[in-house]
């Protein structure tokens, strides 16, 4: 902790898989031996660099760019590259933490690493996004390649940001390395459904875990926070399978439908105009209602799906859901659960799915962008999309089993941190002490 002072969100993701690992060390001790858990908890390379650019106005920004290569044990590193102001080093740190778990349980050669930025894309022109991006590339460009560490997009960073950065790399190394970059867009590399696949992975997920317990997404009525690429995929499928979505939200507030929210409205306001969600019901009219502020946990539902950001939901929110009758709570974005919230869902016999495997499956198909990118080939969507359900229901199977093999069936929690960790400390314990 004195090491990583500050870091909370750091210190939180940390704590939480070691919390799981007593049974682990108590069946196998030599996971304890050579600092295995040491050298897992701290990063392979942490990068941090000044990103100058110039806005409209002809005034010169600064910002502060962020790599850090958590885990090449399994692979290349791979995670995303968020834009938002509120990334420091602790955010970036615990992303990458938990995408080096994560990616181990894909069962994919695919090691940990996250990145970002401070700056803050909203209000900004097209102009503005590509000089940051190119700027960023500048100084990111010598730390990446397709052997060594393949960014994606997360918060505020989508496939407009990607190509940014794709055009400038290929600029600076003179090579069309496609694998460099995943999430890219069709006709220059990318794969079909990587833009669904966060959120069609959670529902595929979550669909599983209602199965266990003889249950589906048919006429339940589910909530999605956020607006952006996660939650818009995970309101589709969930829609496919049958369910109703009530509310989605962004960070001004949260709207309600109870017909049942408008994908295509949602789409065009926030793909298409990148406005705000009260855009939605302001066009709605009197069929649905917006809340400024607030907590989109209060409207009642049966499944509940947080695909915004890390320590959206809180105990008091958590405690609403229950009271509420939620039945499943599923994470399409990373960490959205507070500690406390996490507790109450497992001790309310919640079926609860950890970031950390439920949205697994976008960086999966980073992974089949990757192998695409390597053999020059393009799959279809039918194609890529069945590879993604197959990997999702793996991935479920194995924390499931996990779970129960160490004595706590039902728990995806200690299921995911337990599969993830053997995967990434059995691979490390071979290539000696690194
Ligand atoms: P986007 O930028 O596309 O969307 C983020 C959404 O969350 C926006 O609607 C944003 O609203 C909202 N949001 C951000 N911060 C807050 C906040 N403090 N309170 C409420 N709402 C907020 O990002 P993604 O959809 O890509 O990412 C969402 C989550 O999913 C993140 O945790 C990310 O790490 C995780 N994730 C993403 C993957 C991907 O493939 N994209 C893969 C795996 C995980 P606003 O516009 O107001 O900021």
């Amino acid at each position: 902790l004195r090491r990583n002072g500050g870091e909370l969100e750091f210190h939180q993701a940390v704590r939480e898989v070691l919390e799981s690992l007593g049974r682990v060390i108590a069946k196998h001790p030599r996971y304890a031996e050579n600092a295995l858990i040491e050298r897992i908890c701290e990063p392979e390379r942490q990068i941090i660099f000044r990103v100058p650019w110039v806005d409209d106005a002809g005034q010169v920004q600064i910002n502060r760019g962020f790599r850090v290569q958590f885990n090449s044990a399994l692979g290349p590193y791979k995670g995303g590259i968020r834009f938002h102001p509120s990334v420091n080093v602790g955010i970036i740190k615990f992303l990458g933490f938990e995408q080096t778990f994560k990616n181990a349980l894909t069962g994919m050669p695919i090691g940990g690493g996250k990145g970002g930025s401070d700056f803050n894309p909203r209000g900004r022109s097209d102009g503005e996004i590509m000089r940051f991006c190119q700027s960023f590339m500048t100084e990111l460009h010598r730390h990446l390649g397709e052997y060594t560490d393949v960014p994606a997009g997360d918060i505020g960073v989508g496939g407009r940001e990607i190509g940014y950065m794709f055009g400038q790399y290929k600029r600076l190394t003179n090579r069309y390395e496609a694998g460099v970059l995943t999430g890219k867009a069709l006709f220059y590399g990318g794969s079909r459904a990587r833009k669904e696949a966060t959120g069609f992975g959670a529902t595929y997920f979550v669909q599983r875990m209602l199965g266990t317990k003889g249950l589906d997404f048919e006429g339940k009525r589910v909530t999605v926070s956020g607006s952006g690429n996660v939650a818009i995929y995970t309101m589709e499928k969930v829609s496919e399978f049958g369910g109703r979505i009530i509310a989605c939200s962004d960070s001004n507030g949260y709207v309600v439908d109870e017909d049942g929210i408008d994908l295509h409205l949602v789409k065009e306001i926030k793909e298409v105009r990148r406005e705000r969600i009260s855009e939605y019901a302001r066009l709605k009219g009197a069929k649905a209602h917006y809340v400024e502020g607030g907590t989109i946990w209060d409207v009642p539902c049966d499944v509940a799906m947080p695909s915004a950001t890390q320590n959206e939901l809180t105990g008091k929110d958590a405690r609403a859901l229950v009271k509420n009758g939620v039945v499943a709570v599923g994470e399409g974005a990373n960490m959205p659960s507070t500690p406390e919230a996490v507790r109450i869902f497992q001790d309310a016999g919640i079926l609860f799915a950890p970031g950390k495997a439920a949205n697994a499956g976008g960086v999966a198909t980073s992974a089949l962008e990757m192998q695409q990118n390597a053999s020059r080939d393009s799959w279809t969507f039918e194609q890529t999309e069945a590879r993604l359900a197959t990997i999702m229901e793996a991935i479920h199977d194995r924390c499931a089993e996990t779970a129960e093999e160490y004595g706590a069936p039902g728990d995806y929690v200690l299921g995911a941190n337990v599969a993830g960790f053997v995967r990434v400390a059995e691979a490390m314990d071979a290539l000696g002490v690194i």
